[in-house]
Parts: C-alpha cells; structure tokens; sequence
C-alpha cells in the first residue's frame, strides 16, 4: 500500500517528495499527497524523514 498523508499534520516542508526515490509524492496546496501510488517500493523514507510523523505506512 503507498503511504497515507495525514493532512492536518503536514507543513508542506517538502522532504518526503525530495527524498522518495521514486518520485511518488508531490506536492498539492502546500501539503504533500500521492501522485503515482503504483510507483511506491514502500521503503519507508517518507515515513522515516517526515519531521511531523504525518505519514503512515500500512
Ligand atoms: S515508501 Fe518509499 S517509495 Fe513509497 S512514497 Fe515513501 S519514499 Fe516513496
Ligand atoms: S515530510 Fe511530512 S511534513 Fe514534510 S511535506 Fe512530507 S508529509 Fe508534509
């Protein structure tokens, strides 16, 4: 499953986009959200960098 985005949470820093390797996430009205959830390897860098723990991996 790709990651879920927990918008009330996300600053729109921008680090799980920059750092996804496969470019999965972009970003939307200054939050972050999946764009190509196909494309997740479901590495878990998203999870691990997000400074606010918005997003779940399941
Ligand atoms: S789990 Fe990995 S591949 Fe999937 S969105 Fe996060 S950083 Fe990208
Ligand atoms: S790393 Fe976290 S706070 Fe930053 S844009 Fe991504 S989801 Fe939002």
């Amino acid at each position: 499953m790709p990651p879920v985005i927990d918008t009330e949470k996300c600053t729109g820093c921008g680090a799980c986009i920059d750092d996804c390797p496969n470019d999965v996430l972009v970003m939307k009205d200054d939050k972050s959200i999946v764009k190509d959830a196909d494309e997740c390897v479901e590495c878990g860098v998203c999870v691990d960098n997000c400074p606010e723990e918005a997003i779940i991996l399941s």
